[in-house]
């Protein structure tokens, strides 16, 4: 809402199948609007002569298929104008979707195969654009009534909520182009690490309980089955990356592979396929106008991802502060954590570690600014096995009076008493 100051507006013409990219300042937000013609942003339509506002060190492009005039103020990073984008093949793909849609949803409900839609998995290295190439796929399907699911199996920054977790949601509309994803009611499994090589183990199961949760869900609802899935992977494509992928297609059945800017990984996923009668790999081209984010750039927008979380996109949202007796939440880890010494096991076992052992942790300093789930076990033996509710980030702990101090997104109790802790920290700025 709200108009901008005239001095600072530009104007910018976009001949067709064109796109304005831009990088929003770190520091002011910018406001941007559709002047006349029609546009989209990562596949969801701007509505026309709407003043939108987009936070700080956003990156988006302006895309119109039949040519637009935008208007926006001076809050940018850089803007610039692509007649060169790799649409035409996106929206190709999204075509063949769509007739996949179709066919799956014309035949009969009882046939579990033909009535599945495409399962769509988008595979490349970090900075290819996999994350929005599926968040264009998703409003695309949207705005033709398809509800999808989008599965992200991205634990480095986390489109669904906070990084560490892997996650699913039905996309009922386009993607809101500020907002991202909704965040009603995702299904939510908690990893704990923003690296996957800290426990594979768990990662893998975790994957497992996700698509066999998905599968169920499927089973009852014959309109998100015909829909199908679009998943977001990692960039991690190298090595156990690459075993993680092919676990990953395996476990979803994708039956489309995406493989965005990586010769090397779409030729050996070509490969796998051969065995797979049912599973096409397709090259796209990566858009020139995606950016690269360093490490520390990462690192910054999993900080800002998890205070968006509690706080809201423009702190719209108000966490409680909560105080509780230590003895109130039972914390535990998943795997890991320090090895009992060889002497205090029996004879001949091995001091390694269970990857996916559950031990209770004990309330002390360590808890300070960690970010915690809240599972929705009801004994700590199915936590593994469990969803998670939401977060809790700790922000004291009082080793006296033994109180923990912690911040939730509301105020009463937690759905549970079982939290899990893995190394995800947070400093609130
Ligand atoms: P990946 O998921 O492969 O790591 P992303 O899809 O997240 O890559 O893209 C990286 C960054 O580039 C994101 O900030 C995204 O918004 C931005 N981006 C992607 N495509 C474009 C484009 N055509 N123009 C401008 N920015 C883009």
């Amino acid at each position: 809402g709200g108009s901008a100051s005239a001095s600072s507006i530009k104007q910018v013409k976009l001949e067709r199948e064109s796109e304005l990219r831009i990088e929003v300042g770190n520091e002011t937000p910018l406001k941007l609007r559709l002047l006349n013609g029609s546009a989209e942003i990562f596949g969801s339509e701007l509505a026309p002569e709407t003043w939108l506002t987009f936070p700080p060190r956003v990156k988006i492009a302006v895309f119109t298929w039949y040519g637009a005039t935008i208007e926006m103020d001076d809050a940018t990073e850089t803007d610039y104008t692509a007649d060169e984008t790799p649409m035409v093949s996106y929206v190709n793909v999204h075509a063949v979707l769509e007739g996949r849609r179709n066919r799956a949803k014309a035949s009969s409900p009882n046939d579990s195969e033909e009535s599945q839609g495409p399962r769509v998995i988008v595979v490349g290295p970090t900075d290819s654009g996999k994350s929005t190439l599926s968040r264009m796929l998703l409003s695309w399907a949207a705005k033709q009534g398809w509800k999808p699911t989008f599965v992200d199996l991205d634990i480095g920054q986390g489109s669904i909520t906070v990084p560490g977790c892997i996650a699913a949601t039905p996309i009922e509309l386009p993607i809101d182009p500020v907002e991202g994803i909704p965040l009603e009611m995702p299904l939510v499994y908690f990893y704990g690490h923003t690296t996957p090589s800290n426990n594979v183990d768990l990662y893998k199961t975790l994957v497992n309980e996700l698509a066999q949760m998905l599968e169920t869900q499927f089973a009852r609802n014959a309109e998100s089955r015909a829909a199908g899935m679009v998943i977001n992977t990692m960039g991690w494509i190298e090595g156990t990356g690459y075993e993680l992928l092919l676990h990953a297609i395996d476990t979803f059945k994708a039956n489309v592979v995406l493989v965005l800017g990586q010769e090397k990984l779409f030729s050996m996923l070509k490969a796998v396929a051969k065995s797979k009668p049912n599973v096409d790999v397709v090259k796209l081209q990566k858009s020139g106008g995606v950016v690269s984010r360093n490490a520390k750039f990462r690192q910054k927008a999993r900080g800002h991802r998890i205070r968006e979380y509690f706080y809201g996109l423009g702190n719209d949202l108000s966490p409680h502060s909560n105080i509780a007796n230590f003895s109130d939440l039972l914390v535990y880890r998943i795997g890991g954590g320090p090895q009992a010494p060889r002497s205090a096991l029996p004879i001949g076992a091995d001091p390694v570690s269970n990857p996916l052992r559950v031990t209770p942790v004990n309330v002390d300093r360590d808890l300070l600014h960690m970010v915690l789930a809240v599972s929705y076990a009801k004994e700590p033996d199915q936590i593994l096995s469990s969803n998670v509710a939401g977060f809790i980030y700790i922000t004291d702990i009082d080793i006296q009076r033994k109180k923990i101090t912690y911040l939730a997104p509301s105020a009463g109790e937690l759905p549970s008493k079982y939290l899990i802790m893995g190394t995800l920290t947070w400093l609130e700025t």
